[in-house]
């Protein structure tokens, strides 16, 4: 039995309100010795004074020392074992756009590539072509690829990049990539490792012969590679494990993907945070979850820019009064992962995190950072474990045994 099987096992319906705020990339390093990391360096009243109210830890997202994704990331936030529950990438790719892949569908990563007179490759990304003029040729391939007895989709991504979607009944994922990785060579053919996969590499071989005729006269994506062939695993969905109506308030499309995938309804479509916290707001009587997504605490750790993450910590701070306004019985702050600006990129590091309810054991931290989060109640602990001492704070889980 795992924590899942105990909360589907214990949940309890109320009325309850649990609110996940979650800053991407949120930890960070100091720049210096004994210098303040992002978060400590960032004025923030209004999260150090939940830090007074609440609880404090630090999370590891997914075991120690491993960096992982934001999709790894946010599964292990919503309480889903992000080495159990694997996303391949084609399926990470298409919900990295909004789009919503269903069970049995199989989903293709694919890059538009040159290919010279031969057939064979001279430029496996065509050149970094622009999207505007990548996008249109992935709608072209979408229209014009008909295939008997499998629908076939194709969304432009970025530049070179789009996925093809193929859903039928009866395909199987074990396909190997067609990208040769070198130049002077064709696409390989797709090459199926079961029964179900050789019909989709049969799919996959028509699409490609298809493309290629309907790209002919394009000067600089005349051809094209898959990879990451995938499915979607099977995962419960957030009523079926923790029986609440979740909904997620995101920006940028990976997040509200990754919120679909766990059964979350997405919920409108703002365009900043305090358009989020509208959202928030407008849906309050709707739903008993709320996930909501921040996201350019992650892109200027990314940027390496120390003092911009800094100010995107503290306009996410500005908005936290909004959200205890709507008195949460929970309220949780935490991030997927961090995304240090002294690293430029995501890390391993265990990430802030605090817990407000009525019901939480108080510490001493008075300020919400990193320094401060390690002597909190929390301690430090997977991010796994945030959904059923979120659950519990909320009255939401029966006692386990007699
Ligand atoms: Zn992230």
């Amino acid at each position: 039995m795992d924590t899942q099987d105990l909360t589907r096992m214990l949940h309890t319906k109320n009325d309850s309100k649990i609110v996940l705020l979650v800053a991407d990339g949120l930890g960070g390093l100091p720049v210096e010795p004994n210098g303040p990391t992002e978060l400590e360096a960032a004025r923030t009243p209004n999260l150090d004074s939940l830090a007074a109210q609440g609880v404090s830890g630090l999370s590891i997202p997914i075991k120690p020392g491993i960096t992982p994704g934001s999709g790894p990331g946010h599964l292990g936030l919503f309480g889903y074992d992000p080495l159990k529950f694997l996303i391949g990438r084609g399926v990470l790719e298409a919900t990295g756009i909004g789009f919503g892949v269903n069970q049995g569908d199989v989903a293709i990563r694919c890059n538009f590539c040159t290919l010279d007179a031969n057939g064979n490759i001279c430029d496996r990304r065509a050149g970094r072509i622009p999207t505007e003029e990548s996008a249109p040729l992935a709608k072209l391939l979408g229209e014009r690829v008909k295939i008997p007895g499998v629908e076939v989709i194709v969304e432009p991504v970025k530049e070179h990049r789009f996925v093809v979607i193929f859903r039928g009944e009866g395909l199987g994922a074990a396909v190997d990539d067609t990208d040769p990785q070198k130049t002077g060579v064709p696409p390989l053919a797709p090459v199926a490792h079961d029964e179900p996969s050789k019909k989709t590499a049969g799919i996959a071989q028509e699409f490609y012969s298809q493309a290629v005729k309907v790209l002919a006269d394009q000067p600089k994506a005349n051809g094209l590679t898959m990879r990451g062939f995938a499915t979607k695993p099977h995962i419960p969905t957030y009523e079926e494990v923790y029986g609440v109506r979740a909904a997620a308030i995101a920006v940028y499309p990976m997040y509200k993907g990754l919120a679909k995938l766990v059964g979350m309804d997405v919920i409108g479509a703002p365009g900043t945070l305090e358009e989020e916290i509208d959202v928030l707001a407008k849906a309050w009587n709707d739903y008993d979850f709320f996930f909501v997504h921040f996201k350019y605490t992650d892109s200027r750790g990314e940027d390496g820019n120390f003092e911009a993450k800094v100010k995107m910590i503290e306009e996410f701070d500005s908005v936290l009064p909004r959200v205890a306004a709507l008195k949460p019985d929970v309220l949780i702050v935490t991030g997927d992962h961090s995304t240090p600006a002294k690293l430029a990129s995501h890390s391993w590091h265990p990430v802030p995190t605090l817990l407000v309810s009525d019901v939480c054991r108080p510490d001493g931290c008075t300020t919400f950072g990193e320094k401060a989060a390690i002597c909190g109640g929390l301690g430090q602990f997977e991010a796994i474990h945030l959904m059923p001492l979120a659950l519990a704070n909320a009255g939401r889980l029966e006692k386990f045994g007699a």
